[in-house]
């Protein structure tokens, strides 16, 4: 779905500033709407704090790569210390306010997605322009819900019990070494996850891929876009 959230949220996630943080044996860059300092605006720093878990990064470059001094580093200082902010209708959007998730729920296929399935609690759909065969989105289906805090217990559990089944389909369909979840929402705050499988061969091994490895400008061909939502259909509806 890059058009209404691989794009939008592209310019917000993929765009924030990284900080250089441990991740197993290696460095990488991640984002800092995954770092709550860099979220408020506190200027990037190196630090070490394993604990953290790691979602998605904007790049993995290794800490060799980013050398204080060097063209790349000076440009990722830059990067992380420029004036971000939101967009100026945030409240309005996170209320809901012509969310085009909202438009887009129980539609069916439109020019960013192909439907999957339709659950108790989300639907299901296949990302057109992805470069990682399986890539999922899963949207929750009931009214506009900006933060998955604000759903009660049984819509929580129901949410991610969906959220997982996907997973389970695309790991059984596609065979990826890993699968990401993403719930991101920083551009359009309607409560979705990014279903990401992983493979052997993607750009990124052992660390977060970044959003322009995850999607092409030209979608998957429609045929084969429906060959794979059908199976994965069968697999959840089974
Ligand atoms: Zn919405």
């Amino acid at each position: 779905m890059q058009g209404l959230l691989a794009v939008a949220d592209r310019a917000a996630e993929d765009d924030e500033a990284v900080i250089d943080k441990p991740v197993h044996e290696r460095r990488v860059l991640i984002p800092a709407v995954l770092d709550p300092d860099l979220a408020r605006g506190v200027p990037a720093r190196a630090v070490h704090q394993p604990h953290r878990e790691i979602g998605h990064g904007r790049s993995v470059l290794a800490a060799t790569d980013i050398r204080p001094g060097s063209a790349v580093g000076q440009a990722v200082v830059e990067w992380a210390m420029a004036d971000r902010g939101w967009p100026e209708d945030w409240d309005e959007r996170m209320a809901g306010r012509e969310c085009p998730i909202c438009a887009a729920v129980g539609q069916g296929d439109n020019d960013f997605w192909v439907a999957v399935s339709s659950g108790e609690f989300a639907e299901v759909y296949l990302e057109r322009r992805s470069r990682l065969p399986g890539y999922c989105i899963v949207v929750w289906r009931h009214g506009h819900i900006a933060e998955p805090a604000d759903l009660n217990p049984g819509q929580a559990c129901g949410y991610w019990e969906e959220v997982l089944a996907v997973g389970r389909a695309v790991r059984e369909r596609f065979d990826p070494v890993k699968l990401n979840y993403l719930t991101l929402g920083n551009t359009i705050p309607h409560l979705h996850t990014h279903v990401v499988p992983r493979y052997r061969d993607d750009p990124a091994p052992g660390g977060p891929i970044a959003w322009e490895a995850m999607f092409s400008s030209d979608p998957v061909p429609e045929a084969e876009l429906h060959r794979q939502a059908a199976s994965l259909r069968l697999l959840l509806t089974r």
